[in-house]
């Protein structure tokens, strides 16, 4: 699954190639895939004659601004988007094609049918679901030290499930949660409420250096992604946990150790992300994987 580095890059990327591009129509040859509005072809006339303005990031949501209309875009596992003529032969799995006026197209492609649309008069996307719960936005100049200490600091939860949570941090998924841990040299199993503030102070400054880095990573595919490729950003070949169980660890050379924490494959260093008293950690066979993840970027 994509996760906040990849959605960036897919943003700003869109950006690049669909602002100012007006829909002429819109075909739709999957219904689930929208969600809003019930019909598809209430979707495909809303559309039609409105002009994409700027394509920004919501946590894991793609957020399209149109003349007089907001479409929110998740591409769950498999979802991506692509811009091509509109003679080049439709790929298999393409669900939806916003036919812009020029004779290009934006073509929405999902294996796994997962992805979903929704479209909102501008304003009303951000009481309704799916993004009026989401919560702080970890690459904003909103996301301080001390939003994150007000946020969290008072759980009893463990603090990997917690970042986890859409509705107190958006956007960190399984592998950045193991790498910004990692980095801050805090086991998963700690609760929120046990961290010093040191530690807040460490946790805060590696998830935004683990996503900052990853985001610059995401950056530099895309020039493949404007050759109709779909390929994103390559940050696992620089990851320090996430996927090296058995593997010495970088900055001390004990093996990282592989465990199932609430139902997530869980990447540490024994030696430096010392283990709280009393959790209970059960080592896992390597090629575990949580259910539902897709093993593409494992
Ligand atoms: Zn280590």
């Amino acid at each position: 699954m994509p996760e906040l580095p990849e959605v960036e890059t897919v943003c700003r990327t869109l950006n690049q190639l669909v602002a100012g591009k007006k829909i002429a129509n819109v075909t739709v040859s999957l219904p689930r895939i929208i969600r809003r509005p019930d019909e598809p072809v209430e979707f495909a006339g809303a559309l039609a004659g409105q002009t994409m303005r700027s394509v920004e990031r919501r946590g894991k949501f793609i957020r399209i601004v149109l003349d007089d209309l907001i479409l929110v875009s998740h591409l769950r596992m498999e979802g991506r988007y692509g811009l091509y003529q509109s003679d080049e032969p439709v790929e298999k799995h393409t669900h939806v094609i916003f036919h812009f006026t020029d004779g290009t197209e934006l073509r929405y492609k999902d294996v796994r049918q997962f992805g979903t649309m929704d479209l909102f008069a501008p304003g009303e996307e951000w009481v309704l679901p799916p993004l009026n719960k989401l919560g702080l936005e970890p690459l904003d100049e909103t996301f301080t030290l001390q939003a994150l200490r007000e946020a969290l600091g008072k759980r009893s939860t463990k603090i990997k499930p917690l970042l986890l949570d859409q509705a107190y941090v958006v956007g960190l998924g399984n592998i950045y949660v193991d790498e910004a841990l990692f980095q801050a040299g805090l086991h998963p199993e700690r609760t929120a409420d046990s961290l010093k503030a040191a530690e807040w102070d460490r946790l805060y400054n590696a998830i935004r250096d683990t996503l900052g880095r990853a985001v610059e990573a995401g950056g530099s595919s895309i020039k493949s992604y404007v050759n109709g490729q779909g390929e994103m950003g390559m940050f696992q070949h620089s990851l320090l946990a996430y996927g090296r169980g058995g593997e010495p660890c970088r900055t001390c050379g004990t093996t990282i150790e592989k465990f199932v924490l609430s139902g997530r494959g869980t990447h540490i260093c024994p030696k430096c992300q010392p283990k709280p008293r009393g959790a209970s950690a059960k080592i896992a066979g390597r090629q575990e994987r949580p259910k539902g993840s897709s093993p593409k970027i494992h």
